[in-house]
């Protein structure tokens, strides 16, 4: 852990682009290699009884190619620390299950994404941890004597509601409970919640840090106090490891992620002015529109507005078949983040086992279209959802 410690601060003044290539990485001192090699080794030779050479025993607790990794991550997120997973789910389970006992109760600012809604008041509850959803406007009043932990996500899977950090952290701190922030749609260029007073953060590492759909990961970063147990029980104990291999890709992702954002932000911003008005279609939700109710938010929290763009057809699940159908560029499937564009209908796969009283309630209807704007030339990105569009509202004239 001290490795990680002196990597944050020698880089904490350091601007973001910066701090994603060079942050983690010293040349081998084997072979002064500048890129850090892949250590395939699942156990590491001790130096005598209990002395473990650097630190490294066996590689589901640590390993020399993950360790970079995670400092890298503790940087760019202004934490002190970092500790990467298999999968974002294996990070946010490792969390919970690390921090939480039987009688605590987390408050959630949701929609949050599936999984994790799903891991929350699904599964938990079996073992004695509750979770009860509250506004931004019901949560100071809200803690109670056994709630641990405030969980937000923000901008929101897949509606792109925005909450308010500083007042999550502030909440949080008062009552002596933990906050964490699933900055996953956000990443650390647009906003990082640490600053804002956030305990921790966490990433699905799979969508924008990796960037190119091609790996799974998870990041928890934040301070050693809270990382410790996640790392001694969460990762120790559940073992969502992250291999050496897809550690190695998502260092290299990290080195182009302020590239690809700053991509992803613009492009999303012209696919949400040309669905906007277009006829069936009857919401676009953008956090960059100034009529948005999260603008102000996000325009004080988040250095831009995304790269996700959510579409509602008001003839509902035919209008939003013939979108996606009728897609081109767009390839059709779930997840986000990846340099190509997606689209995925989240009420029939990322929100599926959700009861549908809930997922109406909470603005996922069958109509809703959520687009993963992609880093192609924005112009055939434009065309290809103006012409699923003109498909979508032929399917509104013909019911
Ligand atoms: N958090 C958010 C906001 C997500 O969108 C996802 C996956 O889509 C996850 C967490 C889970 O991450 P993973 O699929 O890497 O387990």
């Amino acid at each position: 852990m001290g490795e990680q410690k002196s990597a944050a601060d020698a880089r904490a003044s350091q601007g973001f682009s910066t701090r994603a290539i060079h942050a983690g990485y010293e040349p081998d001192p084997l072979t002064g290699a500048v890129n850090v090699p892949i250590y395939a080794s699942s156990t590491f030779a001790q130096d005598g009884v209990g002395v473990m050479r650097d630190g490294f025993e066996y590689a589901r607790t640590g390993n020399p190619t993950r360790r970079p990794l995670e400092a890298n991550l503790a940087a760019v997120e202004s934490g002190t620390f970092g500790r990467a997973f298999a999968s974002g789910m294996g990070a946010i389970a490792a969390v919970f299950l690390s921090l939480l006992s039987s009688g605590d109760e987390v408050l959630l600012l949701g929609p949050l994404y599936g999984g994790t809604r799903g891991l929350l008041e699904d599964m938990l509850p079996r073992f004695g941890v509750t979770a009860r959803s509250v506004t931004d406007e019901q949560l100071a009043e809200a803690v109670a004597p056994n709630t641990r932990m405030i969980y937000v996500e923000s901008p929101t899977n897949p509606n792109l509601s925005i909450h308010d950090l500083a007042n999550v952290a502030t909440v949080a701190r008062r009552h002596g409970i933990v906050s964490v922030a699933d900055s996953t749609f956000a990443t650390p260029i647009l906003t990082r919640p640490i600053e804002f007073g956030i305990d921790l953060v966490v990433h699905s590492a799979t969508k924008y840090l990796g960037g190119h759909g091609d790996l799974l990961g998870g990041v928890v970063a934040g301070s050693l106090e809270l990382l410790e147990p996640v790392r001694m029980e969460g990762l120790r104990h559940l073992g969502a490891t992250l291999d050496p291999h897809v550690a190695f890709l998502l260092l290299r992702g990290m080195r182009t992620l302020h590239l690809r954002m700053a991509a992803h932000c613009s492009n999303a911003r012209e696919v949400a002015d040309a669905l906007r008005g277009q006829p069936g279609v009857s919401a676009v939700y953008y956090p960059g529109f100034e009529d948005h109710p999260g603008h102000a938010l996000a325009a004080r929290q988040m250095s831009d507005f995304g790269g996700m763009v959510s579409v509602e057809f008001s003839a509902g699940l035919p209008a939003a078949t013939a979108f996606l159908e009728s897609l081109k560029t767009f390839d059709h499937g779930v997840s986000l983040g990846d340099v190509a564009s997606l689209a995925c209908h989240p009420a029939s796969t990322t929100h599926q086992l959700l009861p549908v009283e809930m997922l109406e309630a909470e603005g996922v209807t069958a109509g809703l279209v959520r687009l993963s704007v992609g880093i192609e030339d924005p112009a055939d990105l434009v065309e290809d959802v103006l012409q699923a569009a003109r498909a979508a509202a032929l399917v509104e004239v013909v019911a």
